[in-house]
């Protein structure tokens, strides 16, 4: 198997990326689309989502600096900004090194 083929059997077709974002995406991908739109700070906890699929995940907590700089009023604003009251708390995101073989790649 050459490099291609090989690069062509780690293709995703749910996210369109080889290999499959899952596997590059260490905060981990929306289980729906394979993407993610960002993260969020709430207090020192951090959270990932997904907009199209209003879904989000708990990555961890002060693992960045960034809400040192925050006030729980900014941190709520964006939250609302982003509709993210809606939102559901999933604990099934996709992270980590997994291989994308869970699909069809025909
Ligand atoms: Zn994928
Ligand atoms: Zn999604």
């Amino acid at each position: 198997m050459n490099a291609f083929e090989q690069a062509q059997t780690t293709y995703c077709e749910v996210c369109d990326s080889t290999p499959c974002n899952k596997q590059s995406e260490y905060f981990g991908v929306c289980p729906t689309c394979h993407k993610n739109d960002g993260c969020i700070n709430i207090g020192q906890g951090h959270w990932m989502y997904c907009k199209a699929h209003k879904v989000m995940w708990y990555i961890g907590s002060n693992l960045f600096s960034a809400w040192r700089e925050e006030t729980l009023e900014y941190q709520k604003a964006r939250w609302v900004r982003l509709g993210m009251t809606e939102f559901l708390t999933i604990e099934d995101a996709l992270r980590g090194v997994q291989p994308c073989l869970d699909h069809d790649t025909e």
